[in-house]
């Protein structure tokens, strides 16, 4: 059963997105990356960025019909409700992605420094080519020139919670998008 409304920790939370339509975009962006991928010479890798990419990843992969590696990475940069800013080191990353096609998994591009330092440090490892995948996207935040490839749902500028996604490592396991209304 869904909650309309949320309390973690200290803040209250409303039901932002259903899990209905999160279901939704999550499987139409399975539909275009299958389609996409389907005269791929070698399994691509799906690089799935924890920790709030790890439901997307789970949800999504079920959908998935290619052969395919899955690879988990952690950068953390991120505490309360407001981007640091500050980025600290990928670690994970154990994988050999030279030639490879690369699909990066991530739970929601805001402001888009985050993404655009996993993007440099995955393709200084010299894939194919690198595709941007995220469930959650944030345009009037994003700050960056990065063309992103799969997009589930854009937001607006809130702070959400839910499908992975944490306020002080609580939240990610409702399977609603809520958001911050007090
Ligand atoms: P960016 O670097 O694009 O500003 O932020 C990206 C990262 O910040 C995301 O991967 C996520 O971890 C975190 N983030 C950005 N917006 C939100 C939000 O609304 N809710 C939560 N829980 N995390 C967010
Ligand atoms: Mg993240």
């Amino acid at each position: 059963m869904t909650k309309q409304t949320v309390k973690l920790h200290d803040l209250l939370f409303e039901v932002y997105v259903a899990q209905s339509e999160v279901d939704a975009a999550v499987k139409n962006i399975a539909e275009r990356i299958n389609a996409d991928m389907r005269n791929e010479p070698a399994p691509p890798v799906f690089l799935c960025v924890l920790n709030g990419a790890f439901m997307f990843a789970a949800d999504l992969l079920k959908h998935i019909e290619f052969d395919c590696e899955v690879c988990f990475l952690k950068l953390s940069s991120y505490e309360g409700t407001a981007s640091s800013g500050k980025i600290r080191e990928l670690v994970g990353l154990n994988l050999e992605l030279e030639g490879r096609t690369v699909i990066l998994l991530e739970d929601i591009i805001d402001s888009g420094v985050t993404l655009e330092y996993l993007v440099s440090s995955i393709a200084a490892r010299n894939p194919e080519r690198i595709k941007i995948c995220t469930m959650l996207f944030k345009p009037d935040a994003y700050t960056k020139n990065l063309p992103l490839d799969y997009v589930g749902i854009s937001i607006e500028n809130e702070f959400v919670v839910g499908r992975g996604l944490d306020y002080n490592q609580l939240g990610r396991n409702y399977k609603d998008i809520y958001k911050l209304i007090r």
